[in-house]
């Protein structure tokens, strides 16, 4: 697919620290260690309603993440799929009489103009299930021939399902134990009671053709991909095992990235997948957890209809540390566009105060987890010393209005 259109990122003098985020898998805040290409995978959007405010937070999280190594030096490649065949974009297909193909086409391209607008940076590879079924296909007949894979004892629909058992490091990118893990799995799309499985954990890699669903005709019978499977082989064939991040929301945690990353040790006997695992809260509204079954999302391209300045939403989205759980309200956004007024009017002076040591704390607070309240702060702290002080630096504003451009990727 064809990914959105990037924006030029200004170059900085010197740079920060490695950065460090908090690790699911370790339990803890540590240090990424990249090589000279920087190799992250976001999990994509399934295309079947517009973007909402708690994705925008986690694609601009991970854009922080990218704009930060950039800064270091690194080369990113970054990879994102759309799940642009599941069981959510069927349904919403059939209930709206809608065409799944259509629809799903309809919600990426909507989901690349809200992305161009928040001025998210693209992935290098932007990877529709659809384009990808080849690469599944052969990642399923793998694991099916040595026997991580099977099909259940079903002769209408012999699904292909994955062993989990096949993978000896099985849990360790969540860490919760057997009860947690069979709640969530029944919660979020799993089919405990699906007879003939090998384990009520086990999750369907390949789905066999059922009438008035899409499928494709493969070696393995014509079917449709799962989910899990879809993002470890889009993953590793194009970073490889062992790549640096692999980044969604807290509730991909399990079962979507445990099983991709057993999928991966089953298949090319190494561990881990990623060498960090990491997870962005929620965004509730006014106090509330925001779902579609409650019917409050609150949508980017709706805010942009309603002449919010992108900008501004950015800034408010960033205004809370990226793994809390946070509410939206409507003065999220107030703050936020008061907050950027303040920053535009001090870099529109011909002078401020020294901006060389904002940069340097910016970077400090991005590189201790993505502190990005702190980040703002230092950005306040220094608009509130040019608006009220004697500026003296007449390159200050520009480096000022550079910095908050290149790693946060806010446009005075
Ligand atoms: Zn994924």
């Amino acid at each position: 697919m064809q990914p959105w259109t990037s924006t030029p990122v200004p170059r900085l003098p010197g740079q920060g620290a490695a950065l460090r985020l908090h690790d699911t898998a370790a339990g803890q805040v540590r240090p990424t260690a990249p090589g000279p290409t920087a190799r992250m995978y976001v999990c994509g959007i399934t295309p079947y309603d517009a973007t909402h405010l708690g994705h925008a937070a986690t694609y601009l999280a991970f854009d922080l993440m990218h704009r930060y190594w950039r800064d270091a030096g690194h080369d990113v490649h970054y990879v994102q799929n759309v799940t642009d065949v599941d069981d959510p974009l069927l349904e919403r297909a059939r209930r709206d009489q809608d065409d799944w193909v259509v629809l799903g086409m309809r919600e990426t391209a909507l989901f690349r103009e809200d992305m161009e607008s928040l001025r998210v940076l693209p992935p290098r590879d932007f990877v529709g299930a659809v384009e990808a079924i080849g690469e599944i296909v052969e990642v399923v007949g793998k694991l099916l021939a040595c026997g991580a894979a099977y099909r259940v004892d079903d002769p209408e629909h012999p699904d292909i399902y994955f062993d989990h058992r096949a993978a000896a490091h099985f849990g360790s990118e969540s860490g919760y134990d057997e009860e947690t893990m069979a709640r969530l799995f029944a919660e979020r799309g799993g089919d405990p009671q699906r007879l003939g499985k090998r384990h009520p954990l086990d999750p369907l890699m390949w789905r066999t053709a059922r009438e008035g669903e899409p499928s494709w005709d493969c070696e393995l019978g014509p079917g449709r991909p799962g989910w899990h499977v879809e993002c470890c082989a889009i993953g590793l064939n194009r970073l490889g095992i062992g790549f640096d991040l692999q980044g969604g929301g807290s509730d991909l945690i399990f079962p979507h990235h445990e099983f991709s990353a057993a999928h991966a040790e089953a298949l090319t006997g190494e561990h881990p997948m990623a060498r960090h695992y990491v997870h962005t809260g929620m965004i509730g509204l006014n106090g509330e957890k925001m779902s579609k079954s409650k019917g409050n999302l609150v949508f980017v391209s709706r805010l942009r209809a309603d002449q919010v300045d992108p900008m501004a939403l950015r800034l408010a989205l960033l205004s809370g540390h990226y793994r809390s759980d946070r509410s939206w309200h409507t003065a999220t956004l107030d703050e936020a566009v008061t907050r950027l007024g303040r920053w535009r009017q001090a870099v529109a002076l011909p002078a401020g105060a020294p901006a060389r040591y904002v940069v340097c704390r910016l970077r400090a607070r991005l590189a201790d987890d993505l502190d990005t309240p702190g980040a703002l702060a230092a950005v306040d702290a220094w608009a509130t010393e040019t608006l009220t002080g004697p500026g003296r630096d007449a390159d200050a504003p520009a480096l000022l209005s550079a910095a908050v451009d290149a790693l946060l990727g806010i446009v005075l």
